[in-house]
């Protein structure tokens, strides 16, 4: 059942996040958002509620631990309980290892792993006194498998699949009742190639994407679907991508 969960989104100011926050919204849920871009929540959540949902919003930068614990604070001040974190918020600044991005190394790094971290470690205490919760977050194919130009980005999302499943066994083993799932997009349309800086890692993106990439409301959907699973049922691995791309 969607219909009134509590549903944390990190990065719900665009993209994957906007979308699953929109379409949760319309099905019920109490959505609460997450982004560094205050002006674009703002939006959102103004759009939500005038068609009717509920939403809230928290500037976050999920690489500050106290962020994070403000964000589930304000769900739990507002909507009375956590039922779902949707660990979403990353950045893909593809390039060669050659290259020596080292400042962008360090920024995948510090969100696409210490950010989904440091939500888990926000919401836990609370899903563990509750006896129940569901963690979901945002991998990628290149958390499945290597490809050229993705070796730290892909690295990062191989991480959040190892940490995801590791946290399904656990959680079951401790009778926690924390359910998770975790997806693994391929081209999805969104401003995230915006942030790749390497012009030849930037050209081959964009001609994929433009041949391929398929709407973001495709992954909304498949949140969505995890999350209406029974309670005693976990929905714990999806690949999405365009029916065209061979991924
Ligand atoms: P967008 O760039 O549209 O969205 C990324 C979101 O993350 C934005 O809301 C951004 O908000 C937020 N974000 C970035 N850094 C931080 C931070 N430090 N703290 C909080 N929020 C942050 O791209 P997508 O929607 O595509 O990306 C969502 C997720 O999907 C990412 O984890 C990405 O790796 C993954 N993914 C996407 C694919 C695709 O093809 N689009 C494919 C595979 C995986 P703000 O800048 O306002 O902070």
């Amino acid at each position: 059942m969607i219909k009134d969960k509590v549903v944390i989104i990190t990065g719900a100011s665009s993209g994957i996040g906007e979308a699953t926050a929109r379409l949760l919204a319309k099905q019920g849920a109490k959505v609460v958002l997450g982004a560094r871009r205050e002006d674009r929540l703002k939006q959102i959540a103004d759009e939500i509620s005038k068609d009717g949902g509920q939403a809230v919003y928290q500037v976050l930068d999920v690489t500050r631990p106290s962020d994070n614990e403000a964000i589930v604070s304000l769900a739990k001040d507002t909507f009375g309980r956590v039922d779902v974190i949707f660990l979403n918020a990353g950045i893909m600044p593809t390039s060669p290892v050659s290259a020596l991005k080292t400042e962008e190394w360090n920024q995948a790094v510090d969100i696409n792993i210490k950010g989904v971290l440091n939500g888990v470690a926000a919401v836990m205490p609370h899903f563990m006194a509750q006896k129940s919760g569901h963690v979901i977050a945002t991998s990628s194919v290149a958390g499945i498998k290597a490809y050229p130009g993705s070796a730290v980005y892909g690295g990062t999302k191989f991480f959040v699949r190892d940490f995801m499943e590791v946290l399904r066994m656990e959680s079951a083993m401790e009778g926690t009742n924390i359910r998770t799932a975790t997806i693994y997009p391929a081209a999805i349309s969104t401003e995230l190639l915006g942030g790749i800086t390497d012009p030849g890692a930037a050209e081959s993106m964009k001609a994929l994407y433009d041949q391929h990439a398929i709407t973001p409301d495709r992954i909304a959907s498949v949140v969505s679907f995890a999350i209406d699973a029974p309670e005693d049922t976990t929905i714990n691995e999806f690949t999405v991508g365009p029916t065209s791309q061979p991924w």
